[in-house]
């Protein structure tokens, strides 16, 4: 077989692997890995090869700091000659996005999820807290003093986010980020009863901090959040509403969350990774109103360095990819496949926060079993089933340890895998769950009831995956016989 994915891929490792082979061997045996084991990071995808080509060449060597203007005629705004191929990159892409999400604004420059926030927080800021106390003069030329009464402004607000524990992101205010460094920062939970948000108590909490910003958004939950209501509460205290989309873009892009649930017309600034459920390259993005456009833009030099022109081509591609209509059929798969799983799940005893899910990720809860979520994380990856460990809303076993497993189905239902497949993934799901030695003490390594569980559940993984191909493109055979040895 010799499509042109597997000409240019081969082509392309023998080209790094001629300068490093050290480096081509585990990209290669990476593909391998991909291949053979159950990918449920729920953080995670596979992106195509289209995407993945349009990184793999010399727009990495383009320095394009500054923006480009891109409604109506591109207008550069950049430091740097020559970029004029990065402008037409930016521009398409920043279109392509507001079509896709329909945003007033989009700025495509952020590295990473992480690297998003920042640029929003300090935009909001620049906006809300700056601007006013700066009034008409040039921060550039005020007075030192002058200054210094600014930033101490800057440096006294107040965030409101999810805690870590009821889903929220480490960047929405947890002490070892600089989130929690820069802010006064203060997290709401979900309701110990039901683990599910609880909108009047934050409604409550808001108006007792008044924060500068709210926000709304997760890295584990397995709900779908009301964003008309979060507005709501974020204008009663004269906050601004920011949400945090990282997970959940992709399903957001696909129709599946509209309406209250859609953040898009709700927030003023929306952020998101591009690399999760939305299935584009590794890199960051915010979203905004008009009110945020300016600031926004000027990410660079505000928190940013350099944009990367190489990703933006690649979100560019992935934008393109996730407007064309089959995107939404797998929007909703995703959350089909999600939906059966935690089913199927309860169905053999499995005990799944919520009692279901809405979204993409289940969440495992494994406070009755006796062992930790680290060493439930191990045992499946030795059973060649990929995911993290997670904590879960009061977990007793801290953030390292934890006391739950979350599990995506993004990754498996790119390659194709639908309700039933599901089922067949849960049943190996309890059968390692079911088969671990209960209080082997925290800190220990794993241990088995009995060790033939682990191979019956390597062999369902291995029969799973001989059906279904993450790159069926590619002939794995040729790769592996010249790259592997
Ligand atoms: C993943 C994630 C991020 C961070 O994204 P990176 O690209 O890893 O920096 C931020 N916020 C949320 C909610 C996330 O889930």
């Amino acid at each position: 077989m010799s499509t042109p994915e597997q000409q240019a891929f081969e082509n392309l490792i023998a080209v790094v692997s001629r300068v490093a082979p050290e480096i081509a061997r585990p990209i290669v045996q990476e593909l391998f890995d991909q291949g053979r084991n159950l990918k449920m990071i729920a953080s995670e995808n596979y992106s195509s090869l289209a995407v993945q080509f349009a990184m793999a060449n010399l727009l990495t060597d383009k320095y394009a700091e500054g923006y480009v203007e891109y409604e109506g005629d591109i207008k550069p705004r950049r430091f740097y000659a020559g970029c004029e191929n990065v402008d037409a990159i930016e521009a398409q892409t920043a279109r392509w996005a507001c079509e896709l999400f329909g945003a007033e604004h989009a700025y495509v420059q952020p590295h990473s999820g992480a690297d998003a926030n920042l640029i929003a927080f300090w935009s909001i800021l620049t906006n809300r807290v700056e601007a006013p106390a700066v009034g008409d003069k040039n921060p550039a030329t005020m007075s030192h003093e002058e200054w210094e009464v600014v930033r101490q402004k800057l440096g006294n607000q107040r965030l409101l986010g999810p805690g870590l524990y009821s889903g929220g992101h480490l960047t929405h205010g947890f002490r070892h980020n600089v989130s929690a460094k820069m802010f006064e920062a203060f997290s709401y939970s979900v309701s110990e009863e039901t683990g599910l948000l609880d909108y009047d108590a934050i409604a409550k909490q808001a108006k007792e901090v008044k924060p500068l910003i709210l926000i709304a958004g997760y890295s584990a939950y397995p709900r779908k959040v009301d964003f008309a209501k979060m507005r709501q509460i974020a204008d009663d205290v004269g906050a601004v509403l920011m949400v945090d989309m990282a997970h959940f873009a992709g399903l957001v892009a696909g129709k599946v969350f509209t309406g209250d649930f859609d953040p898009v017309p709700h927030a003023q600034v929306v952020t998101t990774t591009t690399h999760k459920t939305l299935r584009g390259p590794r890199g960051g993005m915010v979203l905004s109103t008009k009110e945020f456009r300016d600031t926004l833009n000027r990410g660079c030099p505000l928190v940013a360095g350099g944009p990367l022109p190489h990703v933006m081509a690649a979100k560019g591609v992935c934008f393109k990819e996730a407007l064309q209509p089959g995107f939404r059929d797998y929007a909703a798969q995703i959350v089909k496949n999600a939906s059966a799983l935690a089913a199927s799940l309860e169905k053999r005893g499995v005990k799944v926060l919520t009692g279901g899910t809405e979204n993409h990720l289940v969440l495992i809860d494994l406070t009755d079993r006796g062992y930790t979520g680290r060493q439930a994380e191990e045992a499946f990856r030795e059973c060649k089933i990929t995911l993290n460990r997670n904590t879960i809303p009061f977990d007793e076993n801290g953030a390292w340890y934890t006391s739950g497993l979350r599990a995506g189905t993004a990754a498996l239902t790119t390659i194709g895998m639908k309700e039933a497949e599901m089922d067949e993934v849960a049943s190996i799901y309890a059968t390692i769950l079911d088969h671990m030695e209960s209080k082997p003490g925290s800190k220990a390594k794993h241990l088995w009831k009995d060790a033939g569980a682990a191979d019956k559940a390597r062999d369902g993984v291995d029969a799973l995956m001989k059906r279904f191909s993450p790159y069926p493109a590619l002939d794995l055979d040729t790769l592996g016989k010249r790259f592997l040895g």
